[in-house]
């Protein structure tokens, strides 16, 4: 089963890559934008509700959208899913988690299409040419526009701090064919190490009911914080695997257990790791809780609207850095930023 989540602002070809990946997988696809606008057709109460919100470029209630997704998922639950449009606030996101959790199912692929406001406008005056909808007009676009950067934005960003290992930025400016294969290779690619993680871990079944204390699955497992760290490295170093503890920090675990930094995992004791699972357990903020946590702070910094928040916001150097001439985007890649002069030789 293949479950998957589409990001991106509006016009990026969230609609049209979830369809052609949805005929690929033959895995359904759910697009709340299409649901609410056929809902538009009964003329009812809810549909001149919804025609209002809409045409403005706003969000529909949470309420609205939460009870639309949980119908169509519990239909389609066994066959996969592919998500565009949904979740786009922290509140749907929430909503959403729980659920799956409560259908024993999970989300395995994340794809943020990103693209700059002015090709956006360029795509959406050309849709609404095409496919005659009210809220594709410049003055809708920027309200729309502005409930991604300051809603949908936000989910986007907690999904890939939650789940980086299945978060995947795809460049939308593409032409389709190109955004699509980008796709493929990304699903293809993670299917291959997923069959080799599978022989890997049939192999490990198998070695530990025929020898349950062998060197080779020393060599291959242990498991701290729910990450499995190499045991051929020196513990210090091996720490440093777990999102959150640098060396200094493994270091000082170490201290406290004391255990010699300079010892390979493979050489701890039983009793050695459990003390260092359960310090860091009692102590420490890792992985999933320490993710949760930053992507919170930055949402709290996005929703005062401070200078920090405005520059997470810009993805751009958050403490002052001088972004004129050099260090123009925080680590990763880079982001086009308007209006910046091109270095000319000469
Ligand atoms: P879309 O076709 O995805 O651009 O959606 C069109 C419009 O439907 C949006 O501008 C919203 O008004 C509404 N809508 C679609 N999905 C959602 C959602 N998950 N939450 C709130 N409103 C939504």
């Amino acid at each position: 089963m293949t479950n998957i989540i589409f990001f991106g602002p509006p016009g990026a070809g969230k609609g049209t890559q979830a369809k052609i990946i949805s005929g690929f997988l033959n895995v359904p696809h759910l697009s709340t934008g299409d649901i609410l606008r056929s809902k538009l057709l009964e003329k009812d109460n809810l549909a001149s509700e919804l025609k209002e919100i809409m045409a403005s470029g706003n969000l529909v209630s949470d309420e609205i959208l939460n009870s639309i997704v949980s119908s169509r998922l519990n239909i389609n639950s066994n066959k996969g899913f592919i998500l565009d449009g949904y979740p786009r606030t922290l509140k749907q996101s929430e909503f959403l988690n729980e659920f799956l959790l409560k259908i024993n199912n999970s989300i395995n692929y994340v794809f943020n299409i990103e693209i700059n406001f002015e090709i956006l406008k360029n795509r959406i005056l050309k849709r609404s040419s095409e496919e005659n909808r009210e809220d594709d007009n410049i003055n809708v676009l920027e309200t729309r526009y502005n409930e991604y950067l300051n809603s949908t934005q936000n989910v986007s960003n907690f999904y890939k701090a939650q789940y980086p290992n299945i978060f995947y930025d795809i460049n939308g400016s593409l032409e389709i064919p190109e955004i699509t294969d980008k796709i493929k290779e990304i699903l293809k690619k993670s299917w291959k190490s997923a069959n080799f993680l599978n022989i890997f871990s049939w192999l490990y079944r198998l070695l530990s009911c025929i020898h349950p204390h062998s060197f080779f699955l020393d060599f291959i497992m242990a498991r701290i914080s729910g990450v499995n760290i190499p045991t051929n490295k020196k513990i210090y170093i091996a720490l440093t695997y777990i999102f959150g503890i640098g060396k200094k920090t493994a270091s000082d675990i170490c201290k406290d257990a004391s255990i010699d930094t300079s010892k390979r995992v493979s050489e701890l004791n039983d009793e050695e790791i459990n003390k260092i699972r359960d310090l860091i357990d009692k102590d420490y903020s890792v992985e999933g809780d320490l993710r949760r946590k930053v992507s919170l702070d930055i949402k709290r910094l996005n929703d005062l609207g401070c200078y920090r928040g405005l520059r997470h916001r810009k993805k751009l150097p958050v403490r002052g850095q001088r972004t004129h001439t050099n260090a123009r985007t925080r680590k990763g890649k880079a982001v086009a930023i308007a209006g910046k002069k091109k270095v000319t030789k000469g």
